[in-house]
């Protein structure tokens, strides 16, 4: 391989995984420093906001902007700077030693002194019946991507937070129909993209109700769907300690989920870097007792949603991201420090 291309040689600086916001943020941060920062974009590259079509509420951009062009943009700029991106996931790493070591998902390893976690979150599935089957044949977690194929079509969007709202209004430009169904009666999401959903005559909504199974066949696509009902909510929990639910089976072409995000943390499992019980990543407070964004490992960072199971916004996971390089820089320069130290000879 030619040393250029070649990610594997030497020990880099700082590798940063994930190449959503907060990656591409730290990216730039990190090469403006000449740090030469390695980005694995991962099995989603450019992350979450590539599935969103208008980003209204991103600092600097009065007429919002698409997903797609905020993420290229981001790239293009980390790369003026020299940043080196590569396709190519992180499946393991090796936090005991210095450097650090990581194992790619083609069998190479590469070692750096720092590493900046951005790895994001991926969409989490309710656990109906069928779903493993129909995921992708009438089943699907993004309708900016899926949203298309249901012209004409009566669909379900479970969930009751932001995502589901603006799935439900996304697939309202295409759907005959299209009903929001959450398992209480009060929705998690804002005020302005509730009233939104509610004042578009496509949107209705199914309150205390949840999907128990989903039908169809991969030939066909989704051709109904069976929901579980309770007048006091959570109607799927209570059914499965036998308490009696109303149950129907409706005809829908499609069906979104919009239930929230799992952190991608799989390939940190065996290391020292903490984590929440919904497997988020926890950063450590300084002497001073402010933020950082360093884990349990040292020389180890996190940002964007990986760490962030609150906020969850582009502009906070920038903020991360550049917190994190910054972080990392601090890091690399004590360590050159302690390393110089150790060279000095005694007078
Ligand atoms: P979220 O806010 O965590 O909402 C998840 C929704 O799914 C909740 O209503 C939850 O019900 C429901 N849910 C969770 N597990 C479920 C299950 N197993 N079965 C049925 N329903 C289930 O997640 P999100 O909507 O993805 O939003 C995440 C973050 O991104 C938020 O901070 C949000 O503001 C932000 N966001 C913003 C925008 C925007 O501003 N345009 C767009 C998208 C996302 P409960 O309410 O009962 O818990």
């Amino acid at each position: 391989m030619n040393k250029e291309t070649d990610t594997t040689a030497d020990v880099r600086n700082v590798v940063i995984v994930g190449s959503g916001v907060a990656g591409l943020s730290a990216a730039v941060y990190a090469a403006r420093a000449d740090l030469e920062p390695l980005v694995f974009e991962g099995p989603e590259p450019g992350g979450q906001l590539t599935l969103t079509t208008d980003v209204e509420n991103y600092l600097g951009f009065p007429e919002g902007v698409g997903g797609m062009e905020l993420i290229q943009n981001g790239k293009d700029q980390a790369e003026r700077f020299s940043a080196k991106f590569t396709h190519g996931t992180v499946e393991n790493a090796t936090l005991a030693e210095r450097p650090f070591e990581l194992e790619l998902s083609n069998g190479d390893t590469l070692q750096t002194r720092a590493l900046i976690v951005a790895s994001g979150a991926s969409a989490r599935w309710v656990g109906a019946e069928n779903e493993d089957e129909l995921m992708g044949y009438g089943l699907s977690t993004c309708a900016t991507c899926d949203g298309a194929f249901h012209r004409g079509d009566d669909v379900l969007v479970i969930g009751g937070g932001d995502s589901a709202m603006e799935e439900a209004l996304f697939l309202a430009k295409f759907a005959d129909n299209v009903t929001i169904v959450h398992r209480r009666e009060e929705l998690r999401a804002s005020e302005i993209m509730a009233d939104r959903a509610r004042d578009n005559e496509t949107i209705e909504f199914r309150w205390n109700t949840e999907l128990e199974a989903i039908h169809g066949s991969q030939e066909e696509g989704v051709t109904s769907a069976t929901l579980v009902s309770h007048p006091d909510g959570y109607p799927a929990e209570k059914a499965a300690t036998g308490v009696d639910v109303d149950r129907e089976t409706v005809d829908v072409g499609g069906v979104f989920y919009a239930i929230g995000h799992t952190p991608n943390t799989e390939f940190l499992e065996g290391t020292a870097v903490d984590r929440d019980e919904s497997g988020y990543l926890r950063t450590r407070t300084d002497d001073a007792g402010r933020a950082t964004t360093e884990t349990a490992v040292e020389g180890v960072f996190a940002a964007g949603d990986v760490a962030d199971p609150h906020y969850q916004q582009a502009v906070t996971a920038a903020g991360t991201g550049s917190m994190a390089a910054l972080d990392a820089e601090a890091h690399l320069e004590t360590l050159e420090r302690t390393e110089e130290a150790a060279f000095e000879i005694p007078l």
